[in-house]
């Protein structure tokens, strides 16, 4: 029988992450499909005793559900207990675990970049901020900041974590070697135009990864780039939390050097085309 997988979040209008997983089922001659589930809040509680009854063997989980859906698993890993959140949930015999593979998305782009982390300033205080710094955390970063424009949040995550917080309006004078966007600056549409940070404060030696991917190059990325600093895509994280996923529903490892191109011409098709 087909075993059935998904995504929950709300709104999910362009999620990738069908094309993903439909993909790589096919890829290895697995009999499972994947389906975007939109669903509000109030919706949560009825389609997780759906979930449980049907059963679905698996589920991607994002915003506003991802620390909510906690309270429906059996069990959490360590790491999502750590982050607060998870974005995972997968079987193992009869016990529903959720994890956060956001982590492991995170970091596998600075691994395989060989760029080693030291000062670490994350600029955005939203859920996504926490699993980077989470995974800066275990990449052994010397020194952790965390910035926003609303000064509370960034306190009450410095908190929760033990960081040191910079005003937004301070931001650019952080000794940062490596700074992530983790705010949705730069993103196709009306904060397309922005940047997270003064680009005449980024040079050879220090690193960026932006997590918006939409456009291909943000301005921040093109800023960096142009500055000789070595840009990450957030493109990347996306793929590996994918690649995460699949596995712990699977067991099986999609290549990541086909699945970026195929989420590049999803992305980016039109653009890609017009060179
Ligand atoms: P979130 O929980 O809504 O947090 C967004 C953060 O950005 C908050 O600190 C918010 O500040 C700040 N912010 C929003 N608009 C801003 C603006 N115009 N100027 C300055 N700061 C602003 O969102 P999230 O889930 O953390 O996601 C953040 C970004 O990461 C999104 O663009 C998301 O698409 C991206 N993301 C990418 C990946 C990936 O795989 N590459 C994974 C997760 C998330 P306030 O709280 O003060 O509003």
């Amino acid at each position: 029988m087909t075993r059935q997988y998904g995504i929950i979040g709300h709104p999910l209008a362009h999620s990738l992450s069908p094309l993903v997983h439909n993909w790589g089922f096919s890829r290895f001659g697995i009999d499972g499909h994947y389906e975007a589930c939109d669903t509000p809040p109030e919706a949560l509680s009825a389609f997780m005793a759906r979930f449980r009854q049907i059963p679905m063997a698996g589920l991607s989980v994002t915003i506003p559900h991802k620390t909510a859906v906690m309270a429906y698993a059996d069990a959490v890993t360590d790491l999502g207990l750590e982050v607060g959140a998870v974005n995972t949930l997968y079987w193992r015999g009869n016990v529903l675990w959720a994890e956060n593979t956001d982590v492991e998305g995170f970091c596998r782009p600075l691994v395989e970049a060989g760029l080693s982390v030291g000062a670490a300033l994350v600029l955005g205080c939203g859920g996504a901020a926490r699993a980077v710094v989470v995974g800066l955390k275990r990449l052994g970063a010397s020194r952790i900041a965390v910035t926003g424009r609303t000064r509370e949040k960034a306190e009450a995550l410095a908190g929760a974590f033990d960081l040191e917080v910079v005003d937004w309006e301070a931001r650019a004078d952080y000794p940062a070697q490596l700074c992530v966007n983790a705010t949705p600056m730069g993103m196709l549409g009306r904060l397309e135009a922005l940047s997270p940070y003064p680009s005449e404060r980024l040079g050879p030696g220090q690193a960026v990864y932006d997590l918006v991917y939409n456009p291909r190059l943000t301005r921040f990325a093109a800023e960096a780039g142009h500055a000789g600093a070595t840009v990450v895509s957030g493109l990347d994280m996306f793929v590996y939390q994918a690649v995460e996923q699949f596995r712990l529903w699977t067991g099986r490892v999609l290549p990541a050097e086909e699945l970026r191109p195929l989420l590049m011409q999803a992305l980016y098709g039109e653009a890609l085309a017009r060179g």
